[in-house]
């Protein structure tokens, strides 16, 4: 079946958003094994579908890969609040499975003994986990200009979507920029690629390619989760319109010189905010001069394309506050938004309440700032005010329950949710249902833009 031309034409997009967490133990009067607490936590899940790997009732895919770093993917998105529903959906899976472990490990490690999950990107042994976002991009779009001119957008769009983190005695914006050393690559073990380019669209290959974006941190803001989906899409749209009318997008000639060493450059933007970047032609630009060409080449797009621009806070508006912002040097303004500054400026007030605090109690702080099953920082800014919120906590409940309405993932999670309590055995990938028992049956859901039921999917649900 062809593409309908108004996903291969107009300015559709996928997101999805992958999370691994980091796990621990503290109060238990002994080492754990982070991948013991791991499993423990995962106990639920395999007895339930007999696998580390499983697909939810949302739509989601639940992961514990060998190792001890569970992973959360959302649901199939179309648009940026729809997968930050999902994306907080798996922190409440995630902080449920970590509440189930914790009464469990407590009657052998003892009353005080308390599981950590950190949404972050990196753990105290030097070990770095992913935040990954995937974008459906058309297949038009060749893959050196992702690298020409993506690449700078997302090194500098770490300004106000970094994750911060405490390092070598100092700060900086972002978790991961020291752990990531090449621009684009098909590879995903060797080398830490920004920009992964492997190619498993979940889609028509013909028409679409899957971008995955691995240079991003995780966040707790949700104004920063929403601003990275946000402002990453209507630069693809910018990219994409260009080469489809053949005509420059704006972004010619911000090509990097060394995206690595730009993006650790970014990371220590507080040592120094001008600092300029080098470009493969020889020039030199700083990060929030190259993120003022971006906001323009999207501004120009969305003037053109208002039907492009996603639903829910004014991207353009909020994006152009953060670079004033940013510029002025005040930065305690983003401190309800930008995890970095809110880090900031939380560390700051522990310094000034307690100037004898040792660097370990300061490390302790940071950390529970991305503890989303026993933290306290991050619930008593949001509780009080002192983060933005853009959804709720009954929006969030609701997406542990439903997947995304509009894509395919509504009929995954029917299935999923039906097969379950069938008690029948099936398997999932993105693209394929599958039911092994009672009956052999199966459906292919090529189209992730797609709600329709096909034969195959009639008779799969059928046979439940
Ligand atoms: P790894 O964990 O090894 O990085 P991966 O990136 O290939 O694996 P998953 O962890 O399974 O894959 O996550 C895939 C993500 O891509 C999900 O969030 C999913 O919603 C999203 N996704 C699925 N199909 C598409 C698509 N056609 N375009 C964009 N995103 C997609
Ligand atoms: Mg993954
Ligand atoms: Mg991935």
């Amino acid at each position: 079946e062809p593409v309908p031309a108004a996903e291969l034409d107009g300015f559709a997009r996928i997101f999805g958003l992958e999370t691994e967490y980091g796990v621990s133990v503290t109060g238990a009067g002994r080492p754990v094994d982070a991948g013991r607490v791991a499993m423990e936590m995962f106990r639920p899940v395999v007895s339930r579908s007999r696998s580390t790997n499983a697909y939810l009732p949302n739509g989601s895919r639940l992961y514990l890969d060998v190792g001890s770093h569970p992973e959360y993917a959302t649901a199939e998105a179309r648009d940026p609040s729809t997968a930050l529903a999902q994306d907080l959906a798996g922190e409440r899976i995630m902080a449920r499975l970590a509440q189930g472990a914790q009464d469990r490990l407590r009657g052998e490690l003892g009353e005080r003994a308390r599981i950590h999950v950190f949404k972050n990107n990196a753990d105290s042994a030097g070990h770095s986990f992913g935040c990954h976002e995937n974008y459906l991009v058309r297949r038009i779009v060749p893959l050196p200009l992702i690298e020409a001119q993506l690449l700078p957008f997302l090194v500098t769009r770490q300004l106000y979507t970094g994750a911060g983190r405490l390092a070598d005695g100092g700060y900086q914006i972002t978790q991961r920029a020291d752990f990531l050393d090449e621009a684009v690559s098909s590879a995903t073990t060797r080398a830490r690629p920004m920009v992964n380019t492997r190619d498993e669209p979940h889609a028509d290959p013909e028409a679409f390619r899957r971008l995955h974006v691995i240079i991003g941190d995780s966040n707790r803001s949700q104004w920063a989760t929403w601003m990275k989906l946000a402002t990453t899409h209507l630069v693809l749209c910018a990219i994409e319109d260009a080469v489809r009318r053949d005509v420059p997008c704006g972004a010619e000639g911000l090509a990097l010189a060394d995206p690595a060493a730009a993006n650790r450059a970014v990371s220590r933007f507080l040592d120094d905010p001008a600092a300029p970047l080098a470009l493969a032609d020889g020039g030199a630009m700083s990060a929030l001069a190259m993120q003022r060409r971006y906001l323009d080449l999207a501004g120009a797009f969305a003037a053109s394309h208002p039907e492009a621009v996603p639903a829910g806070p004014d991207v353009l508006g909020e994006w152009s506050c953060a670079l004033d912002a940013l510029e002025s040097g005040d930065w305690d303004v983003l401190a309800d938004r930008v995890d970095w500054a809110a880090k900031r400026r939380l560390l700051a007030a522990y310094r000034r309440r307690h100037p004898e605090a040792s660097d370990a109690r300061l490390e302790a702080l940071e950390l529970d700032y991305h503890d989303i099953a026993n933290g306290r920082a991050y619930a008593a800014l949001l509780a009080h005010g002192g983060m933005r919120r853009l959804a709720d906590g009954a929006i969030a409940a609701q997406a542990v329950q439903d997947p995304p309405s509009d894509t395919r993932a509504a009929l995954r999670g029917a299935f999923v949710r039906q097969a379950t309590q069938a008690g029948a055995r099936f398997s999932c990938d993105w693209t394929t249902l599958r039911l092994l028992e009672p009956v052999a049956a199966e459906a292919t859901l090529l189209d992730p833009f797609s709600t329709a039921a096909d034969g195959a999917y009639a008779r799969l649900m059928r046979a439940l």
